[in-house]
């Protein structure tokens, strides 16, 4: 086998390579897509028990002050059915006159709230659902992902090996030219002369490389875009 055959050889197999590779990275989307979407929700659900939280705290101390002014109530009753004389009763009737506007207007708070609550926590159990409905339908999408990535994996590993059993066919010295271009990013390394120019930048060869280069064995450097020319017989 000719260095150049070898050489294409060895090109064909890190093509192969490459376009696995770009596969494999296209799969990256598409598991961020679905942990954005499914993000979202839990950002939604931390978001809505915190208020929730929040709002329960009120509702503890409200209960609490609540308790409290009843107690009041029940001490200004007691008071009241212990009084002597007329200006104590209207003293203590006075009281709790106040004491009852003051839980009525807490109890008629603590009313809201706990409406407020129970849409707060509607919200809460509706997100909650829905995660777990995403998350159901997102198995099936991940399998699929984790199915193709395991597949592509393996054809990557097989093409690696290929690839290595391609490079001992190509000189060393060669091969380290082709490398290092390679590294550079470039996909296609080892391009054939178009007429007389480079097959990938056009640019003409020079004449005094002519006549080595359509012998067709040798392989010379493009000055201008740095890929490896060969005259394809
Ligand atoms: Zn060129």
């Amino acid at each position: 086998m000719s260095d150049i055959q070898a050489l294409l050889d060895l090109q064909s197999d890190d093509l192969a390579i490459h376009e696995l590779e770009t596969k494999l990275a296209a799969l990256a989307p598409r598991i961020q897509e679905l942990d954005t979407r499914k993000q979202r929700i839990v950002d939604t659900i931390a978001r809505q028990s915190a208020l929730v939280e929040a709002e329960e705290k009120k509702q503890a101390f409200l209960r609490d002050k609540i308790q409290e002014h009843r107690q009041l109530i029940e001490r200004n009753q007691a008071q009241l059915d212990n009084v002597k004389t007329m200006r104590q009763a209207t003293a203590a009737a006075a009281q709790m006159e106040q004491a009852k506007k003051i839980v009525a207007g807490e109890e008629s708070d603590l009313l809201s709230l706990n409406r407020k609550l129970e849409e707060m926590r509607g919200v809460l159990n509706g997100a909650t659902k829905e995660l777990a409905e995403l998350e159901a339908e997102q198995v099936t999408a991940r399998a699929e992902v984790a199915a193709e990535r395991d597949e592509y994996d393996k054809e990557l590993a097989a093409a690696q090996a290929k690839r290595t059993e391609a490079a001992k066919a190509v000189p060393d010295a060669l091969l380290n030219r082709y490398d290092r271009i390679r590294n550079r990013k470039r996909v296609h390394v080892v391009v054939p002369l178009n007429a007389l120019a480079c097959g990938a930048c056009d640019t003409a060869i020079p004449m005094q490389r002519r006549h080595s280069m359509m012998s067709g064995t040798s392989i010379e450097l493009c000055e201008v875009c740095g890929v490896l020319m060969y005259h394809a017989v």
